[in-house]
């Protein structure tokens, strides 16, 4: 059975125009839901407009039980809100928006599926229900739209028309430095009557009425687009020739270029020197002054300093904006927008996969005619800045997606960060988070949350610098995995004034304010690029697998580019950082098969959600603990919430299925025997063959060897084992020298679990940032490792010191390291004998 969803702006409408439909079945035979109006205000009065997240309910309500679902709006945002919808919905039922009259084809379309009629039928019949009413009034029925369009693919140029079927068509391009913005908006829909108009931003934009402001705002034309103007009618030339007058005047506000935001945003030279700094009560960086910090990422670059946008506040409630300047402020709210909802196409353009699904979702609700129109509303009726009224209007959209709860309530995020983004335009400042340029930048920050750090790939950003963090901290994890040079804890760093060029050195944890060129020069020579062979040999043929660390499928790309042999830790956390409720089984398969698939025959260890502790997830921390470190984290969350490692499990084992790939499975955060047996048995009923833990307590590297009886192999987290050996928070860079794999403490404990490894004939892996530490590797080797696993970008330098030396060189370094009282003997030691070569880095 074919499914109707209607669309319309107002409940009454809707109910009504089904009511009538249904008579036509005799109320049965057919499904057929509403989605109309927009709530309702403070007083329970019904508020016109249409909203996305119901017509993507309804869709998925019919889906449980039809084969296909036909759309059908009534007008306007109607139509923008179903193809909201389609993006928004969870199914995946086959569903087709139809171009139909609303009532006509509503009756048409339920009489048609009540009659049994496929998608195809139906949607046939609904389109075809002008006819009996066009036939009656002896007028000839419009022509579908698509054949009204007859714009050639060579369309002439400006000044000439091409006409077929009545219809002509021009080519204008947008020269006005703002582009259509509200007011050319308005004059080409007065400029427009006398004809049927329709403007198209070629070469595949939208199209729209000329009629319809919103529709035309929408277009998102700027400066220098070129648009296809279709007019049929008997004033077509007439009106043509006004639009191109229009057009070629820049609608009276001049054409000259302009400079993009971002371009006048770069600071320039002069600025460079002076600008103040923009966030900080540090003193002034001077020009020459060497910072010293943790180099947690390898790499040496220079560019400006950038600061990480701060929050935009909430705009004052109350400010009033006098009557005269509140066309200016609406016009402020439909120009931001616009240009938010252009914005986000360009990046949607350059994006794939689900970030680029994710960005076009965003650009529909920011071109939501509604929301503009509601903010607009309260402007006029309110006098609410135009920032304020975005504000609000958007809490208003916000509370409608919560109350609905699930997945559409994970829309809330997406509505902010529109939000955010259209009121920083109004206000002309930065985007929160990482701003957005189209030069090469340093970001400076006194910190960064891991969502931060996420957004960082593909952008601009060469290298990172925060005051605070430690050296295994998140932070320096994602840096390393990007390639991106990092120094944290450099005291004083926000003190650097916005747009001063600073040489940032990854491995020796400086950050040098304003350097000479030459300094530049020899610097960025120096950064040199080992390439991986694929393959980890020692001088005497001895194999240690070198593996990759990876947090979801664009790292698994990395890595395979990289040649590494597999995936030693798959953080699975990283693929829901930002997610408040828990992902489906199916979301998670879908995220681990993007792994899975990348390394067909080789190895993928996946770990289990190490939510928690400097990385809480939303849906599966929810308590304010007092000692987060030593709290419910990783493995231990599953004694209050079962049903996510559960439905992890579940989600793995399918990912898995069908894969040549060898899934193996470990859990982080184990301290007992009996939490690592309960793991192996629960994944292994899940379907899950070889099963590992993490050694990250000090308690299970000491039970190595009882923990090889129930467990197939172990990796060795050295970053939590580090930080629960020596007690000191692996997020504090002032106890970055007690969070060091080199401290013998730690050495030792590694050691316990390499005997043990090599007693059983069980694998030992090494997955925390020491195993990527060339200088570190052959220790960890001679220590009894059989695979070491980092990110991407350290395989060719680890390779390269592990192919001059022998198992027999790495087992001795491995004991003179242990038996060295501390860790800066340890560290001489261990080159002492591995060479200069280990000990480069
Ligand atoms: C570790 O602790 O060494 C490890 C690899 O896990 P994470 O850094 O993700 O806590
Ligand atoms: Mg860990």
């Amino acid at each position: 059975m074919i499914g109707i969803v209607a669309v319309s702006h107002s409940a009454r409408l809707g109910e009504a125009a089904l009511e009538l439909a249904m008579q036509m079945v005799q109320g049965g035979g057919a499904r057929v839901l509403v989605a109309a109006g927009a709530g309702v205000d403070a007083d329970g009065a019904p508020i016109l407009g249409t909203d996305a997240v119901a017509v993507a309910t309804a869709i998925d309500e019919l889906a449980a039980d039809c084969d296909g679902v036909l759309v059908l709006m009534d007008l306007g945002s109607a139509v923008l809100s179903a193809e909201l919808a389609l993006e928004l919905r969870v199914s995946d039922v086959p569903v087709r928006l139809a171009p139909a009259p609303f009532v006509e084809g509503l009756l048409a379309a339920v009489v048609a599926a009540a009659a049994g009629g496929e998608l195809d039928a139906v949607a046939a019949e609904a389109g075809a229900a002008l006819g009996a009413k066009a036939g009656q009034l002896d007028v000839p029925e419009a022509a579908p739209e698509a054949e009204q369009s007859t714009a050639p693919d060579t369309a002439p140029d400006v000044a000439s028309d091409s006409a077929a079927a009545g219809t002509l068509v021009r080519r204008l391009v947008v020269r006005n430095p703002l582009g259509i913005h509200a007011r050319p908006a308005a004059l080409i829909a007065e400029a427009s009557a006398g004809a049927d108009v329709r403007l198209r931003r070629l070469p595949d934009g939208p199209d729209a009425p000329a009629s319809s402001l919103s529709r035309v705002l929408i277009l998102g034309a700027r400066q220098g687009d070129e648009l296809e103007v279709t007019a049929t009618g008997p004033h077509a030339v007439a009106v043509l020739d006004r639009l191109s007058e229009l057009f070629v005047d820049g609608f009276g506000e001049g054409t000259e270029t302009v400079r993009t935001k971002s371009q006048k945003a770069a600071p320039s030279a002069k600025s460079q020197q002076t600008a103040p700094p923009l966030q900080h009560n540090a003193p002034v960086v001077e020009a020459g002054t060497v910072l010293r910090g943790r180099g947690v990422s390898p790499g040496r670059v220079a560019a400006p300093v950038v600061y990480l946008a701060p929050a935009v506040g909430e705009p004052d409630a109350n400010t009033l904006v006098a009557e005269q300047d509140r066309d200016a402020e609406v016009s402020a709210i439909e120009w931001a927008a616009v240009a938010v909802a252009d914005q986000l196409r360009v990046r949607a353009e350059q994006a794939t996969g689900e970030a680029k699904d994710i960005l076009d979702a965003s650009r529909l609700m920011a071109a939501d005619p509604e929301l503009v129109a509601e903010a607009a509303a309260l402007v006029r009726s309110k006098g609410r800045t135009a920032a304020r009224a975005l504000w609000e209007t958007a809490a208003k959209h916000e509370q409608g997606l919560a109350a609905l709860g699930g997945r559409m309530a994970e829309r809330v995020a997406d509505i902010r960060d529109v939000r955010d983004r259209i009121v920083a335009e109004i206000l002309e400042v930065d985007m929160p988070g990482v701003p957005e340029r189209d030069e090469p930048f340093v970001l400076v920050a006194t910190d960064l949350a891991p969502a931060d750090t996420a957004s960082l790939s593909g952008g601009q950003c060469v290298a990172l610098v925060t005051e605070q963090g430690g050296p295994t901290s998140h932070t320096a994890i994602i840096a390393r995995s990007l390639g991106l040079p990092a120094v944290v804890g450099a005291t004083g760093a926000t003190g650097i004034p916005i747009g001063m060029t600073v040489l940032v050195d990854g491995s020796d944890g400086t950050v040098e304010a304003e350097p000479t060129e030459s300094r530049i020069a020899e610097a960025v020579a120096a950064a040199r690029i080992v390439e991986f062979d694929g393959a980890g040999t020692l001088a005497d043929g001895h194999r240690v697998a070198l593996l990759a660390n990876v947090g979801g499928a664009p790292d698994a790309a990395n890595a395979v580019a990289a040649r590494a042999e597999g995936v030693g830790l798959f953080r699975t956390e990283f693929c829901f950082l930002d997610q408040t409720e828990a992902p489906s089984v199916q979301e998670q398969a879908a995220a681990y098969r993007g792994v899975v698939t990348a390394f067909p025959d080789r190895k993928v260890v996946v770990r289990t959600l190490d939510a928690g502790s400097d990385k809480p997830l939303p849906f599966a921390n929810d308590d304010e603990e007092e000692n987060p470190a030593l709290g419910i984290r990783g493995l231990r969350i599953a004694r209050r919430r079962p049903e996510l490692l559960h439905d992890q499990l579940a989600a793995l084992a399918s990912a898995a299925a069908g894969q040549s790939a060898h899934v193996e499975v470990m859990a982080p955060m184990v301290a007992t025997v009996d939490e690592a047996a309960e793991f192996a048995e629960r994944a292994r009923a899940a379907g899950i063959e070889r099963v590992g833990i993490m050694i990250e307590t000090p308690s299970a590297a000491l039970l190595a060897a009882e923990l090889f009886e129930v467990i197939d192999f172990v990796s060795l987290g050295t970053n939590d084992l580090a930080q629960y050996t020596l007690a000191a928070d692996r997020m504090l860079s002032e106890l970055g020298d007690l969070n060091d794999p080199w401290q013998p403490a730690v050495l030792r404990l590694i050691g316990v679990v390499g005997d043990a490894g090599r007693a059983a004939g069980k694998q030992v892996g090494v997955c925390g940032e020491a195993a990527g530490d060339p200088a570190l590797a052959g220790v960890l080797v001679g220590l009894g490792a059989t695979s070491l696993s980092m990110t991407s970008r350290s395989l060719g330098r680890v390779a390269e010191v592990l192919a001059g030396v022998t198992e027999a060189d790495c087992q001795r370094a491995a004991e003179a390291a242990v038996a060295a009282p501390t860790a800066e003997k340890a560290r001489m030691a261990a080159r002492a004998i591995l060479g200069a070569a280990a000990g480069a880095q």
